[in-house]
């Protein structure tokens, strides 16, 4: 049905969701309940050094096993969580749990360059105040070295509101914690806040990894990546899949990759036994 909003505009209203038989309401309390319950889990998915496929870091997932729906999608459940606050929790959650692996990695596996763990941050959480204190808190209680705490913001949360993301961004930065732009080339982004947001690392959007038609990918992929250097970032693609995915990567002079090639984000149990078999092949 639609709805009439002032004038002529005529809004339709179409769900958005595949609420399956929940309403987005009965979702938002399943969602709160989950957070409470050991509904929401992580997974890791490995950042591959495209050089020798060596595992640098990995990205910090949610997952949310619904108790009659089974596994919900983040593109479903983030959004929920936006719109009812619950993302501040949830992402505070999702912090914690990567921050504390990531210490337990780095002390069970002394591994050449230490290893990394990449955490998003949603808009919501960047316009409170609070995640400051929450990165803060967070890394004073774990073990891990600086700036391997890495925080993945999309350019619409910092073009949103460029002065004061700036703010929070030095701010972060001041902390130690590495800051990496997500999703690269699907917003908006102006070039001149790429430069002056100094993120340290870009991830560029699969969809210049892995465009429909691929006749434009290594003109795009070549630039951005380029781009990357050249303002001294660091470059992960993201949506790496095949072998060609990342030949061509490489020689595009990118040098971090993270893709079902190299893995699927996967549990923490299974995340420490490729760590295991990447040091005991180190040390032979
Ligand atoms: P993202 O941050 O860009 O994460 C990468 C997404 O790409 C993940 O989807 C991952 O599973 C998927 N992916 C990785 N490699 C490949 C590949 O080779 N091929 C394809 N087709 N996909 C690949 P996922 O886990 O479903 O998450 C979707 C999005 O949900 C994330 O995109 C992120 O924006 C959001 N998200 C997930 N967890 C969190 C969280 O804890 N907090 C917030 N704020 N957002 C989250
Ligand atoms: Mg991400
Ligand atoms: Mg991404
Ligand atoms: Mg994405």
């Amino acid at each position: 049905h639609a709805k009439r909003l002032g004038g002529d505009r005529v809004e339709v209203f179409r769900p958005t969701l595949q609420t399956g038989t929940r309403s987005r309401a009965e979702l938002e309390g399943d969602l709160r309940k989950a957070l409470k319950t050991d509904g929401i889990t992580v997974f890791y998915q490995p950042i591959v050094r495209l050089v020798d496929r060596s595992i640098a870091g990995f990205e910090v997932l949610a997952r949310w096993n619904h108790p009659t729906r089974g596994a919900i999608s983040p593109a479903e459940f983030i959004p929920i969580a936006e719109q009812s606050g619950i993302i501040n929790e949830l992402g505070l959650f999702v912090l914690d749990k990567g921050a504390r692996q990531l210490a337990d990695w780095q002390q069970s596996f002394r591994l050449p360059v230490p290893l990394f763990a990449s955490v998003n941050i949603s808009s919501l959480q960047l316009l409170r105040h609070d995640l400051i204190n929450d990165v803060k808190s967070v890394l004073s209680r774990s073990s891990i070295a600086p700036g391997t705490l890495k925080l993945e913001l999309t350019e619409s949360v910092v073009m949103a509101n460029p002065e004061y993301s700036a703010r929070m961004l030095e701010r972060l930065r001041a902390l130690g914690a590495g800051l990496s732009l997500d999703d690269f080339g699907t917003g908006y982004s102006s070039l001149s806040y790429l430069q002056r947001f100094r993120f340290d690392t870009i991830k560029v959007d699969q969809s210049f990894v892995r465009p429909n038609g691929r006749s434009a990918r290594p003109v795009i992929l070549r630039s951005i990546i380029a781009l990357g250097h050249d303002l001294g970032m660091q470059v992960v693609a993201e949506g790496a899949e095949t072998e060609s995915d990342s030949l061509e990567l490489h020689q595009l002079g990118c040098e971090y990759a993270q893709g079902f090639l190299f893995g699927q984000p996967m549990e923490a149990a299974q995340a420490t036994k490729l760590l295991q078999a990447e040091m005991d092949a180190l040390r032979s």
